[in-house]
């Protein structure tokens, strides 16, 4: 069996195939395994009532962690994954675990990206407007025991699973084309080193590519909104294999779909405003930075501030700062807007609002946390997100890095379905080259949870031995 991509889903197909019984070679076309998957935050969305949110002291059910997901992933989630998703949540964990991942049970519980801390259970905004009136808010954010970025240690153990139970790994290989005998895939062409291979697989070709933010004509042709920014990816995410795949007759979804990182601090976001060219808020800030980022992309253009007071920025601890200072500093938000370039006065009248309403604990506008709610006072901070996370001496940038969430349609099993909707008989894919849990919403750690997940599924069914998943059986204990 083929496996073409070794980030988090190849890896996991490798392994599921593997362990079943099939002779599996994963081709990667860098020169090792990792994919975006290793550069990663590592966080891993997962829930329903895992070992780690118990010992952390969450009660969690399927249905409520799937309430959750198809309110901020959607619209038109496809439903079928994300139910399947959420019911074999538990099970995934504990396999994650069985598999050397180490989580760590204590609860990070700030606005951040990435947590500094090596806290294996974080909030992703399921406390934030408008969650909380859908589901019960608890934290499913999972994280390996890593301070910072884990991404690594997750794809270390995967590779290390994979390459256990069998699987090898053709390193320096692109795959370029899919050989298709019949109506049936039966390998693929690729290139090593300049020259060209092919390879036969004799039961089925898993496409494990990613999705194809590094390719620019195709963010033109699908997501031309995801043009020009930075690019979150590991550099290797052309699309290909949503290529071939539909070259061989494939439908996609979602294809416009993006992740938007806005490049600011979700501490200082949510301990102040984000607003507008007009300053004007447009978001409650205190949710899931990759929503305010979704939103001030594609409703504000990226024409955005996060305005801030010095007791909001002090209160923010410096290792989550990441280095981000304000931009312009002001004794009057009089002075502030001025020096920002906001239409006189705009500016004076949503600061004005906002303190009168967070004077009594309330945002009737966006509904922001009380916890995160108080008059602002002088002085007055902004910062501009085009700057952030750039040296001083840097240009500025577009102030987000991106990703695509669509991608090749499959069903549970990973079966690559044809534009009538019927499988593609020997193509099979998971991952970020699919189009998966996330229809246009995202909440980190779906594309891991996705990838591993499905990945799973794919790799056991192009094995020809699909998993009987059995949903909510538990027992892994966490790490202390
Ligand atoms: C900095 C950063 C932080 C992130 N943080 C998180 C997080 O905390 N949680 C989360 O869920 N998601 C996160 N993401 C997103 C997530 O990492 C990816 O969406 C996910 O890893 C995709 O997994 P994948 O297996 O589909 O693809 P990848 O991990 O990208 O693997 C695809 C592999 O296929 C190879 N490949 C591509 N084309 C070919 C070809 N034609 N032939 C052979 N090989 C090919 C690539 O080289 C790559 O190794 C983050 C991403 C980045 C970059």
């Amino acid at each position: 069996m083929l496996v073409v991509g070794f980030g988090c889903a190849g890896g996991s197909a490798a392994y599921e195939a593997a362990t079943s019984g099939a002779d599996v070679l994963v081709l990667e076309r860098a020169s090792g395994p990792g994919g975006a998957s290793a550069l990663s935050g590592g966080e891993v969305y997962l829930g329903g009532g895992t070992a780690l949110q118990e010992a952390c002291g969450f009660t969690d059910t399927p249905e409520q962690m799937k309430a959750f997901l198809m309110e901020a992933l959607g619209p038109d989630c496809d439903e079928a994954k994300v139910t399947a998703y959420c019911e074999g949540s538990v099970e995934h964990y504990d396999w994650l675990v069985a598999r050397g991942i180490p989580f760590t049970a204590s609860v990070w519980d700030a606005p951040t990206w990435v947590p500094p801390t090596e806290d294996g259970l974080m909030w992703l905004g399921e406390a934030a407007y408008p969650f909380p009136d859908r589901a019960v808010p608890v934290p499913r954010g999972h994280r390996p025991t890593v301070k910072d970025f884990g991404g690594w240690l997750l794809m270390d153990k995967l590779k290390e699973a994979a390459t256990a139970a069998g699987a090898r790994t053709q390193t320096d290989t692109v795959a370029e084309r899919l050989i298709v005998d019949g109506d049936r895939v039966v390998g693929v062409v690729a290139r090593q080193f300049g020259e060209p291979v092919t390879i036969r697989a004799r039961k089925a070709v898993v496409l494990t590519t990613g999705g194809f933010v590094d390719d620019d004509e195709m963010l033109r042709q699908h997501a031309p909104q995801l043009v020009g920014h930075e690019k979150v990816s590991c550099g290797g995410e052309d699309g290909s294999g949503i290529r071939m795949a539909q070259a061989v007759g494939a439908a996609v979804r979602h294809m416009s779909a993006g992740q938007v990182a806005i490049t600011l601090i979700p501490g200082m976001a949510a301990r102040g405003m984000v607003v507008n060219g007009q300053g004007q808020r447009f978001i409650n800030e205190d949710c899931y930075p990759g929503r305010i980022g979704q939103a001030a992309l594609f409703r504000q253009g990226l024409d955005c501030w996060v305005v801030l007071d010095e007791k909001g920025y002090e209160e923010v601890p410096e290792n989550e700062r990441w280095g981000v200072r304000p931009h312009f500093v002001a004794g009057t938000v009089e002075e502030l807007e001025a020096e920002i370039g906001i239409p006189t006065g705009a500016l004076q009248k949503t600061v004005e609002l906002y303190n009168a309403h967070a004077a009594n604990g309330e945002d009737p506008l966006f509904h922001k946390r009380t916890r995160f709610l108080r008059p602002l006072e002088a002085p007055y901070a902004a910062i501009d997100p085009k700057r952030c996370f750039r040296g001083p001496t840097d240009p500025p940038g577009s102030g987000a890095a991106v990703f695509t969430l669509g991608g090749l349609q499959t069903d549970l099993d990973g079966h690559v379905l044809d534009l009538d909707g019927r499988p593609i008989p020997g193509l099979y894919a998971a991952g970020r080259s699919t189009s998966g849990l996330a229809s246009w919403g995202y909440v980190s750690g779906t594309s891991l949870g996705d990838g591993t997940y499905f990945g799973r599924r794919a790799g056991r069914a192009a094995a020809g031995s699909p998993i009987e998943w059995d949903a909510r059986s538990s027992s892994a204990a966490p790490g202390a």
